[in-house]
Parts: structure tokens; sequence; C-alpha cells
């Protein structure tokens, strides 16, 4: 466990592997607002600024699992299966996840193009 000497005052989000910071509005499994959505993870939501639909939100990450470090929901940088895991930790673990996800992860890391962020 990692202490935190200071707080940071306002609520960022930022990944720990592709640098992607964002404020975000929750942290939990159940977004505020919202009728009946429970997320499979604890992670880290705001509210969607493209939709005036006051339920509607974006998922920005999670922590991994394994190592602890916050991960946005990119491809490159985490996969959820049963649990969030960080890219890294994954690809640690490998031999113990099925075939299904090896076979994913090895379909992205021949088309991800490292350098290039992904905004939408
Ligand atoms: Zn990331
Ligand atoms: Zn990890």
């Amino acid at each position: 466990m990692e202490q935190t000497a200071t707080e940071t005052p306002q609520n960022t989000f930022s990944c720990q592997l592709c640098g992607l910071s964002t404020s975000f509005t929750y942290y939990g499994q159940k977004p505020p607002n919202t009728r009946a959505i429970v997320l499979l993870e604890e992670c880290f939501v705001t509210k969607d600024p493209f939709s005036p639909d006051k339920e509607k939100f974006l998922v920005l990450g999670s922590t991994c699992s394994l190592c602890g470090k916050c991960v946005c929901v990119g491809p490159d940088c985490s996969l959820f299966y049963t649990k969030r895991f960080c890219v890294p930790c994954v690809n640690r673990h490998l031999d113990q996840f099925p075939q299904q996800v090896r076979a994913e992860l090895a379909k992205k890391s021949q088309s991800s193009q490292p350098g290039v962020t992904q905004l939408t």
C-alpha cells in the first residue's frame, strides 16, 4: 500500500499507464442519479458531458485488482475479465487467463499503434 502524503483537492482520475488525466464525479459501483445501474466493478465515472440525459455517464477507469494501479478503460491499458486488470498484470499472468482473453490480447497488440492516443 502506497501512502499519499497530499490529498488531491480535485477529483482527478489519471491513468498510470497512458497518463490520461481527467476529472471524475464519482468513484464506486453505483453512480448517483442513475435509477438502477450497478456497475460490475468499482470505477471512476463522470457525467457524460455530451448528453443532456442526467443518467448518462461515462466510465473512465478503475483500479487494477492485482497491483492497485489506476488504469483507464482503454484497451491498451486495462482489461475486464471478472475483475479489472491492467495490461502489464495481464501479461504477467497470461497463463491464468483463458484462451479467449489471450487471443483478444494478441489481436490488440497487433493492431495497436504505439504513440497514438485515441480520444473521442
Ligand atoms: Zn490509460
Ligand atoms: Zn495491475
